[in-house]
């Protein structure tokens, strides 16, 4: 297997991956949707909203308040589960573990718009991602206080504890012309990918950048419409281009390696059992 990375900057990544298997390749997507925690706001105790907005779409906002997750940051949170299982889970305090949560405090007056950067924390490592996603408005008069804490979970039990916004692979398109056709150059028009352009002049139709091909066929279509089968579009069995964005609680190459961490244990779960025999 090999793997180019085609761009990438702090949130988002695309790379190639040559000679893999779909099962792989979408188990990796999926577990990194699904399976890798992040941190996202789970008990809200608002002791006073003055605000017009009620009470459930505040703590609905503050859950879907991206936080900065990255290993750093997380480093000796476990999950309530763990901590639980581990008998380390002490509620005693403050009202909430610091083995597996993390308090924020909220406490404003109007007249202002709070943003998430007004949301303090318990720990300087982790705060919102972004300083100006706007919770809520306070007229004159009005006050906000709350406590919210924050919790390691997986995006399978919520979408607020999915690290990626986008997580998608396509097969490597394959575009090729069949020379005995007709040229039908305006089914290079009909390409919403500006894939396809015609050249009249060399009498053909000329391939811009194949990787932007969403295997759409509205080319196919349109050729076909005007009596041709010129234009043919495949893809390669195992070839594929994937594309990862995140909500910027982790770089994209952390949550891939993540998502392999977890089935890397997944596997050795498997290697255990089959070691044991019919166990
Ligand atoms: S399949 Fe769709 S995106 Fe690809 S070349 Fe044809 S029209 Fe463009
Ligand atoms: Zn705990």
């Amino acid at each position: 297997m090999e793997i180019d990375v085609k761009k990438q900057d702090e949130n988002s990544m695309v790379f190639i991956i040559r000679d893999a298997e779909v099962p792989f390749v979408n188990a990796i997507r999926r577990i990194a949707m699904m399976k890798v925690p992040k941190l996202a706001i789970e008990d809200v105790y608002i002791t006073k909203n003055d605000s017009a907005m009620f009470d459930e779409v505040l703590a609905h906002r503050l859950g879907l308040t991206p936080l900065v997750s990255d290993i750093e940051a997380i480093d000796g949170l476990m999950t309530e589960e763990e901590c639980k299982a581990s008998g380390l889970h002490d509620e005693s305090q403050d009202g909430y573990c610091k083995n597996c949560g993390v308090a924020f405090t909220l406490v404003e007056s109007g007249p202002k718009r709070v943003y998430s950067r007004d949301l303090s924390c318990s720990d300087s490592k982790i705060k919102p991602v972004y300083d100006t996603i706007p919770l809520l408005d306070l007229e004159e008069n009005q006050d906000v206080e709350l406590e919210a804490i924050a919790k390691l979970g997986i995006g399978k039990e919520h979408a607020k504890w999915m690290p990626t916004t986008v997580c998608v692979y396509k097969q490597y398109p394959e575009i090729t012309f069949n020379e005995n056709e007709d040229i039908p150059y305006a089914a290079a028009d009909a390409c919403p990918k500006g894939v396809l352009v015609a050249n009249k002049e060399e009498e053909k139709i000329e391939i811009t950048d194949v990787e932007n091909c969403s295997l759409c066929k509205s080319c196919v279509r349109k050729a076909k419409e005007l009596g041709s089968r010129y234009i043919k579009i495949g893809y390669r069995e195992n070839d594929f281009i994937f594309n990862i964005e995140t909500d910027g609680s982790m770089p994209p190459k952390e949550v891939l390696l993540r998502a392999c961490d977890v089935l890397n244990s997944k596997t050795d779960e498997f290697i255990d059992f089959s070691k044991g025999g019919s166990e």
